[in-house]
């Protein structure tokens, strides 16, 4: 089954406002030999509309890194799913593992945000992970999966495939130690088991799993030479023109 090839760049809180732009037009540039992968970038929230505006028929999707998940009230600092859309950005990032570590976000926090992403006509990228302590302790594919079901809980499968699951290891992330393809297809056969399980063997099969943790231009090859492995979600390679051009052409 041919899965949506996604690879897509996660800014964070980098980049001023004259970076961002020069940053997505030097992308837009060169992505006209790509066939059907997708690209899709993470600006900081208050750059969303100029880099929406500036990607129109650039073949470049945008997505938002966080939401709340009620659609208004006392919330400050906060970004609802409403006003994401009203900007037009197709997808939201829910549960990065800063999100989850940093901000300390729960499985419940983040199954909401899937729910009011999609509530909204967002497409959810939801991002798991483990620790380097619970991979220690053998519980990667456990930790994985709670994750997953959690997110996934009381999502009508009419909506599964608008949703993309981010496996991302959280030692593997801005830590320089990627996860080997191996790992990584397995965690990613283990997450399709259990979209499997809750839905149907159709529609595991159909859903885009990404993988993310210190994706560079010379670990791509062997990464996305995996079957399970459908594109990935990148962060410090992503903030320069070349490397992220350089992961997204690599990749065969
Ligand atoms: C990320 O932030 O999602 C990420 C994978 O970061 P990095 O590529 O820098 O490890």
């Amino acid at each position: 089954m041919s899965r949506r090839q996604i690879f897509a760049g996660n800014w964070k809180m980098y980049k001023t406002y004259n970076e961002a732009v020069d940053l997505v037009k030097g992308i837009m540039k060169d992505i006209a030999d790509i066939g059907s992968k997708e690209v899709v970038v993470f600006p900081p929230a208050v750059y969303l509309r100029d880099i929406v505006s500036l990607c129109k028929n650039s073949g470049i999707d945008v997505g938002i890194q966080n939401i709340h998940f009620e659609k208004e009230g006392a919330f400050t600092g906060e970004i609802s799913p409403l006003m994401a859309k009203d900007v037009e950005v197709r997808y939201a990032l829910i549960g990065h593992s800063e999100r989850r570590h940093v901000f300390h976000e729960t499985d419940d926090e983040v199954n909401k945000k899937v729910k009011a992403a999609l509530e909204a006509g967002l497409e959810p990228v939801v991002c798991v992970g483990e620790l380097l302590e619970e991979r220690e302790a053998g519980k990667s594919e456990d930790v994985v999966r709670r994750q997953t079901e959690v997110a996934f809980k009381d999502i009508d499968i009419k909506f599964v495939q608008k949703i993309i699951i981010a496996y991302e290891p959280v030692w593997a992330i801005g830590t320089g130690k990627v996860a080997t393809p191996d790992i990584a297809d397995t965690m990613h056969k283990s997450i399709r088991e259990t979209v499997k399980k809750k839905y149907n063997e159709k529609t595991a099969d159909g859903i885009s799993i990404l993988y993310g943790g210190s994706v560079k231009p010379e670990n791509i090859a062997e990464l996305y030479a995996k079957d399970n492995i459908d594109g990935v979600l990148v962060g410090g390679a992503s903030l320069k023109i070349k490397s992220f051009l350089d992961i997204i052409h690599v990749a065969q």
